[in-house]
């Protein structure tokens, strides 16, 4: 997939906002979905996925880019306060060369915690188990 193209409504984002596919989730608004990455990088990896449709960062306009940052920084105020991690990784890829699997725009928030090592990115890790991530959304969720 390269940068620029049709955007793709069949997406795995795109059929999780039209409730076509479950997710494990921590926040929404008219403006985005928030919910906890199936494949995660480490302990409380969280998605954010603006509503609007565009394929990456440079597909997406300004206000929704804005309305977008906004949440994440929200989000990531929560995971700190629930998770407690040592810091916190912010990443968004555009385009499959850069690393981007799903092409539907989307920032990933990633805790990370002293002497624990990164999982890998896109899915190469395993599957979480799914009552470990409700009960970490519980946790982000309340913190909002
Ligand atoms: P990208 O590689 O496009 O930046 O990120 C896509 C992310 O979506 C990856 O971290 C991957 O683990 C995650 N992912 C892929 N399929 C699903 C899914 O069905 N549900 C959820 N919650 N995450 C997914």
């Amino acid at each position: 997939m390269s940068l620029h193209g049709q955007y793709d409504s069949d997406n795995i984002f795109a059929k999780i906002m039209r409730g076509e596919m479950p997710c494990v989730k921590v926040y929404e608004d008219d403006n985005i979905l928030s919910f906890m990455d199936v494949f995660p990088q480490s302990e409380g990896h969280t998605l954010v996925v603006p509503k609007a449709p565009s394929r990456n960062l440079l597909e997406t306009n300004a206000k929704d880019i804005g309305r977008l940052f906004g949440s994440v920084q929200r989000i990531a105020k929560a995971v700190e306060t629930a998770l407690k991690p040592d810091g916190i990784v912010i990443t968004q890829f555009n385009g499959a060369p850069a690393g981007q699997t799903v092409f539907h725009t989307h920032v990933h928030i990633i805790p990370r915690y002293e002497g624990r090592a990164l999982g890998a990115h896109g899915g190469g890790g395993a599957m979480a188990e799914m009552e470990v991530l409700k009960s970490l959304a519980e946790k982000i969720s309340a913190a909002l």
